[in-house]
């Protein structure tokens, strides 16, 4: 690999360019142009030789290039079959297996212990904003990382990173906080990127707990609950759970029994009286 640093529209020209690349908006593609911004997303990754990652859509190698002089050995998923002899030319020395693929379709799992057995396997990601829900949901189900560190729109790491009670605290609140310890590290601005997006972002971790935050009965019915209880955030809970409890007279029951005043509003509920509640609904 030559010196160029490809955080750089510099870069992209030099290397992309020439071959009549142009960037995909239906990929989500908005490259990191500004060096600072991957330097601090790798620093978040320990450099003791212990690490694996899995990289989600790679790019132009702009943060593959940081993160792969840390960690151990790395495997990274893109999707664009254009972008592909660049990365195997710019990291084909290092210890860096290039897959291609697409981060919804593959078996998360499998690559983990394919490539990064025996290290603590971590997951790095600038996503593109086009799957951003679906692909964390994918990564928290695979359940085969201690750490995930990503790149995100600004308004999805608040949503992510929210507490009970806040205009922010959403379904999707309750069902990343199910499986991790939530956190933002830090924003970063839309002129970050190339080309540049419409919105600013914001980097996140989430550190997977080894069992879910809660137990309960029936995870099934304990997302349905969550989910319902958010979909109309103008009615009371015993009418917004009636859905899933069978009827407004289960819904009451169940809010009786979970100890929950049946006129608050979901997005008033903590994940553990979320927990009790759908236990005091499959109770029924
Ligand atoms: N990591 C690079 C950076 O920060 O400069 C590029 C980030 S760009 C926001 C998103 C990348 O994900 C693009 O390279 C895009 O081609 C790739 N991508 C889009 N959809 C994908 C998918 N379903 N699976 C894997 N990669 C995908």
């Amino acid at each position: 690999m030559n010196d160029i640093e490809l955080a750089s529209v510099a870069a992209i020209k030099a290397i992309l360019y020439p071959d009549g690349f142009h960037f995909s908006k239906s990929m989500g593609q908005n490259f990191l142009v500004n060096p600072a911004i991957p330097d601090r997303i790798a620093s978040t990754l320990p450099d003791d030789g212990a690490w694996g990652v899995l990289e989600v859509g790679p790019g132009l190698g702009a943060l593959t290039d940081r993160l792969s002089r840390r960690a151990a050995r790395m495997v990274a998923v893109e999707l664009d079959d254009r972008l592909i002899p660049h990365l195997e030319n710019n990291f084909g020395e290092r210890s860096v297996s290039i897959v291609k693929g697409d981060v919804l379709k593959v078996d998360l799992a499998s690559l983990v212990s394919e490539h990064l057995e025996g290290l603590h396997p971590a997951c790095y990601a600038n996503l593109p904003y086009y799957i951003t829900t679906p692909a964390i949901s994918a990564l928290l189900e695979a359940k085969c990382f201690e750490k995930i560190v990503l790149m995100v729109q600004k308004e999805v790491a608040r949503r992510i990173c929210s507490a009970p009670a806040t205009p922010d605290y959403s379904a999707f609140t309750v069902y990343v906080s199910y499986f991790a310890a939530r956190k933002t590290l830090f924003g970063v601005p839309a002129g970050c990127f190339f080309p540049a997006p419409k919105v600013d972002s914001a980097v996140i971790e989430l550190d997977p707990f080894s069992a879910p935050a809660v137990k309960v009965k029936d995870e099934a019915l304990f997302f349905r609950t969550v989910r319902s209880s958010f979909e109309n955030r103008r009615k009371t809970l015993s009418n917004s759970i009636a859905p899933v409890a069978g009827s407004r007279e289960g819904a009451l029951a169940a809010l009786e029994s979970a100890g929950i005043d049946p006129k608050r509003r979901g997005e008033t509920l903590s994940l553990e009286e979320f927990a009790t509640l759908s236990d005091a609904i499959s109770a029924l």
